[in-house]
């Protein structure tokens, strides 16, 4: 049963062939163990898991059940879930219970869903390898010497290495997407505004969109159709008629224009995954689907635009952090201003300090114009050049990272280079879009590639889709990391 995708464990669930608490006990079992290696999860609470468990058991006797009742699901550590500890990866928030439930979780309770745990992830959701959290970094069940990504590289390893059947997790440069790839699942980001943001711990607001992560597109449907709801919590929260996302999967490719932008397939991707992309777009080309060449030309900006706006937000956003209301507080000091530095010296690690500084640099007076603004400006032609490239295209494909999983420590000491991990994946959060990461294949070290999906506003159905039907004719979503077995 541990095998199963979130639709099986579904039906079977309704079918009665096992009860939510076996099924819970069962991966709680598999994920405490394997946690050891792994350290996907930061936080447990079985008595917790268990008792939704149970009300979950006793709505499935009913016909009150819906596809995701009794479904365990493991939630990355930046969303508030009343009564779980809520780290975001921080010392800064360690001992921090949260009062009350993000809105996501709130929908996910009253689906009947079961919070399996909280997951590992870069501090504050701040890196693309995990090697920023408080809490030790993540290991890739497909090679444990390597990262699993991030910031969700937590939520992105517990469903490779078979620990939950999904997951949760944010995406404000890539943060869904590229673990996903590099830990061989799928992901999904949607449109900006529509998961409520409300009691997701915030980094970079403009950009900080919540989504599902799982072992197929279908999976992503089911998840998306709890996850997407109006919140009035959330002032930018869109109010839109609901989709129903698993019950349009089954489109024709036929016809399908897949842009292709030529700034997004370089020389600077590793040979493999250059490989692996252009054997699923003839997948594509042979459901039907034609491929049109366009162009983003501003995209080659994207790292260096989000690298100011994602600072500056997050140097507002973090200013709460003051060990006067709540997490870390110095245990000495002398008076006011120093328990505010030795707060914040002491329960941020180096790499959210960094961003504090850039981004309170870059809004300082003098400053503003010549970088925020200029980026702000960046971040309009962006979002102007997908708006003129989906008059020709229905989907935009692409690589999701220029690289398979790298080895633990091979770009911590260089910040730069790590935040290039991210330069197929901020441009959608940048301009707002949403997009996914699917498996496409695997390189030569049996590591896994990931295919960017780059859907228009509101266009998560035609994406969905057009995942699932690739992975209708092929089984890379269903390999397994040989960690699987264990
Ligand atoms: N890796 C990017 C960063 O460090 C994106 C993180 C994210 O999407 N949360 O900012």
């Amino acid at each position: 049963m541990l095998d199963k995708t979130v639709k099986e464990l579904g039906d079977a669930l309704q079918r009665k062939e096992f009860s939510s608490v076996e099924l819970t006990r069962a991966f709680l079992d598999r994920s405490k163990t394997l946690n050891n290696e792994v350290n996907a999860f930061i936080t447990f609470d079985e008595e917790q898991t268990l008792a939704q468990a149970k009300k979950a058991d006793k709505i499935l006797s009913t016909d009150n059940a819906t596809a995701l009742t009794g479904i365990p699901i493991a939630h990355k550590d930046i969303w508030c879930a009343k009564n779980w500890i809520t780290t975001c990866g921080s010392r800064m928030l360690e001992n921090f219970r949260s009062p009350y439930d993000a809105h996501i979780i709130k929908r996910f309770n009253e689906y009947g869903a079961v919070t399996l745990g909280k997951t590992n992830m870069d501090e504050f959701a701040m890196g693309s390898s995990n090697e920023t959290s408080w809490f030790g970094n993540v290991k890739n069940p497909w090679d444990l010497n390597r990262v699993p990504g991030g910031s969700s590289g937590g939520s992105a390893a517990a469903v490779s290495a078979g620990m939950a059947p999904a997951s949760t997790g944010t995406d404000t440069g890539g943060s869904i997407r590229q673990p996903a790839a590099l830990c061989g699942i799928s992901g999904l980001k949607p449109t900006y505004g529509l998961v409520s943001r409300y009691g997701m711990i915030a980094f970079a607001s403009s950009l900080d969109q919540g989504g599902p992560m799982a072992k197929s597109a279908e999976d992503l449907a089911i998840l998306l159709e709890a996850m997407v709801s109006f919140d009035a919590k959330d002032s930018t929260s869109l109010e839109k008629p609901t989709v129903n996302y698993s019950g349009g999967i089954n489109r024709s490719m036929n016809g399908l224009r897949i842009g292709i932008p030529k700034e997004y397939f370089s020389d600077q991707t590793a040979p493999d995954v250059q490989k692996g992309v252009a054997e699923a777009l003839k997948e594509y080309e042979k459901m039907g689907a034609t491929l049109v060449d366009i162009s983003l030309p501003t995209s080659p900006l994207s790292v260096a635009a989000y690298y100011v706006i994602a600072p500056a937000e997050a140097s507002s956003n973090l200013s709460r952090f003051d060990g006067v209301r709540y997490g870390y507080r110095a245990p000495k000091y002398s008076d006011l201003n120093d328990m505010y530095a030795k707060t914040r010296a002491q329960g941020f690690g180096a790499e959210v300090k960094r961003r504090i500084l850039i981004g309170t640099y870059v809004l300082s007076h003098g400053y503003y114009d010549a970088y925020y603004l200029k980026a702000q400006k960046v971040r309009r032609l962006i979002s102007q050049d997908f708006a003129h490239a989906f008059k020709t295209c229905d989907v935009i494909m692409s690589p999701t990272t220029p690289s398979t999983a790298f080895q633990i420590g091979e770009k911590a000491s260089d910040p730069v280079q790590m935040y290039l991990s991210d330069t197929f994946t901020i441009a959608a959060n940048l301009a707002g879009l949403p997009a996914m990461s699917i498996p496409c294949g695997l390189d030569q070290n049996q590591l896994p590639i990931g295919l960017q999906l780059i859907g228009n506003y509101f266009d998560e159905a035609q994406m969905i889709a057009a995942a699932h039907q690739y992975q209708c004719v092929t089984d890379w979503h269903l390999k397994k990391p040989p960690l699987y077995g264990v």
